[in-house]
């Protein structure tokens, strides 16, 4: 049996892994000029590294650190300190330092601290903040799921004055490249559940080199050595179908057959292919509600130390959000002065701007959050503009996923954007649409039972008992208060 997968990034790579594994022949084919899609990186003309962009890495992504541990190379991953820094106006920091205390005391803790030096609202919103945020901790599923309807600044609203959720909004703009005012609740109080839910999980990391570098060789390796072909350069422009089955795909104006085909390639690029008639299924047509949020990366060279914090920045009202000192990161790759590696998202108003522009914005707004800046001379800088973006994860999108298995026999999905239970898109979601998609194909084609995702399991600490005691604790009230008006009566009678 044969499989044609087109789009080689991480879900494509994956995908040709996982069936390569179940005894299927695989080619497969890239439109770009390199493997690797999003998660990519290469050298500029000095040699220097240049990653797609920043890309962090939790403790929560099993399925892809599972991916990693397969390939040999789940050691590429730095694993930093549970902490992240505000950085604001003439240098000063605020840290959220999540301890090692049982959920969610690890979490209260860390906002605690925060409260300290974080100026940019006044200390009574935070608590509105961190009441809102301890209460979505205990929500159910079922609760979170009907928050797919609403964006999480109107959630946001519900429960905290204007501006409470300011601490936030960096992290939410790094993560998802959409503003509160614009993205699911569900999406961002998912993620939110998921960093709350253990020290542990409150961790990132970091790839130890290009983020290319470290995992898209070793797939290629392992896949050519499996008999697996892979070619670059090749652009699938039409997908041609036979009644309910896709017959060939075109690329470069030739038509190439295969027994089943795989799409690993956006849902912009996916619906740009297909035939008009595809468009009848609301299964194709859920493929036009799908809109990109666009994110640039910046990247700049200093001629010093800036800062020796390795791990995450957050700043409030920049074009950046979220942030990292390479050279503190990975010292062993950027020596000698600071590289700042920036995601300047949502990039929607930026986007057309020329990269002097965005450079001088972004470098008059550094020199404000770190003073020694000011003296420091810039060695170079880049905007990286390719390969950018993930689907906007706005409030309904939930429910136009498309499932792995198509309506037509022979054709399959993968990728971020397709249906998974990790909301929104990101590496995660990649590798485990990429397993269950192979693993529909081993059911769907050979008959064979499979199960190559495993599920997340935080430690919950002491969560399982906040309900209950918070139960036991208004139960208590109430039987006080009883007691009080059964002894007032008492007396009332014998006067
Ligand atoms: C700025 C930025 C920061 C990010 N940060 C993080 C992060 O910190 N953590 C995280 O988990 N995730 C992050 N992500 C998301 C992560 O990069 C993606 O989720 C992941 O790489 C998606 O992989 P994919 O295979 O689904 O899609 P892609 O990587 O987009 O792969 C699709 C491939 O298909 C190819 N293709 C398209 N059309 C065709 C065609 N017609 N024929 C053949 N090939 C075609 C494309 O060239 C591409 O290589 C970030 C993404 C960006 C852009």
């Amino acid at each position: 049996m044969k499989a044609l997968i087109a789009g080689g990034g991480m879900s494509g790579l994956a995908t040709a892994v996982n069936l390569l594994d179940l005894g299927i022949d695989v080619e497969l084919v890239e439109a770009d000029e390199i493997f690797g899609g999003r998660a990519s990186s290469w050298k500029d003309e000095d040699g220097d590294m240049i990653d797609n962009a920043l890309h962090v890495f939790f403790p929560y992504y099993v399925n892809l650190l599972n991916f990693l541990k397969k390939m040999g190379i789940e050691d590429n991953i730095l694993w930093k300190q549970t902490e992240f820094y505000y950085m604001q106006e003439g240098g000063r920091e605020a840290v959220l330092k999540f301890s090692n205390l049982p959920a969610p005391l690890h979490a209260l803790t860390a906002f605690l601290g925060l409260l300290k030096s974080y100026k940019a609202i006044p200390r009574w919103k935070l608590f509105f903040t961190m009441a809102a945020m301890g209460s979505a901790i205990l929500y159910s599923d079922k609760k979170l799921e009907k928050l797919d309807e609403i964006t999480f600044g109107q959630w946001a609203h519900r429960y905290s004055p204007k501006d409470a959720f300011l601490p936030l909004e960096p992290g939410v703009n790094g993560l998802t490249f959409t503003p509160s005012s614009m993205i699911s609740a569900k999406v961002m109080l998912n993620w939110f559940r998921k960093v709350a839910a253990s020290p542990e999980s409150a961790r990132v990391g970091f790839a130890n080199g290009g983020l290319g570098d470290i995992w898209v060789d070793t797939c290629l390796d392992y896949i050519h050595e499996k008999g697996g072909k892979t070619s670059l350069g090749k652009h699938v422009s039409a997908i041609n179908l036979e009644g309910t089955k896709v017959k060939s795909v075109t690329i470069g104006g030739r038509d190439r057959k295969a027994d089943i085909y795989i799409s690993a390639i956006s849902p912009y690029a996916l619906r740009g292919i297909l035939p008009k008639e595809a468009f009848n299924l609301q299964y194709f047509r859920n493929l036009w509600h799908f809109q990109y949020a666009p994110s640039l990366s910046l990247q700049v060279w200093f001629d010093r130390k800036l800062t020796d914090v390795d791990v995450t920045f957050f700043s409030n009202n920049c074009i950046f959000n979220t942030y990292a000192d390479l050279s503190n990161v990975l010292p062993d790759i950027f020596s000698g002065g600071s590289m700042f590696e920036m995601v300047l998202s949502p990039a929607d108003h930026i986007l057309g701007l020329p990269d002097s522009i965005i450079y001088d914005i972004a470098i008059k707004r550094i020199r404000e959050l770190f003073p020694s800046a000011t003296g420091a001379e810039v060695r170079k800088y880049k905007v990286v503009r390719e390969r950018q973006g993930v689907y906007r994860a706005l409030p309904g999108m939930e429910k136009r996923r498309p499932y792995q298995r198509s309506p037509y026999d022979n054709l399959y999905l993968t990728g971020d954007y397709t249906r998974t239970y990790v909301s929104s898109g990101g590496m995660e979601a990649a590798i485990w649409t990429a397993n269950h998609c192979a693993e529909i194909i081993a059911a769907d084609k050979l008959g064979k039972s499979i199960s190559l995702n495993i599920e997340w399991k935080p430690n919950k600490g002491l969560l399982p008992f906040i309900k209950p005691a918070a139960y036991a604790g208004i139960g208590l009230a109430g039987l006080g208060v009883l007691n009080r008006m059964r002894k007032a009566g008492k007396s009332s009678t014998s006067e």
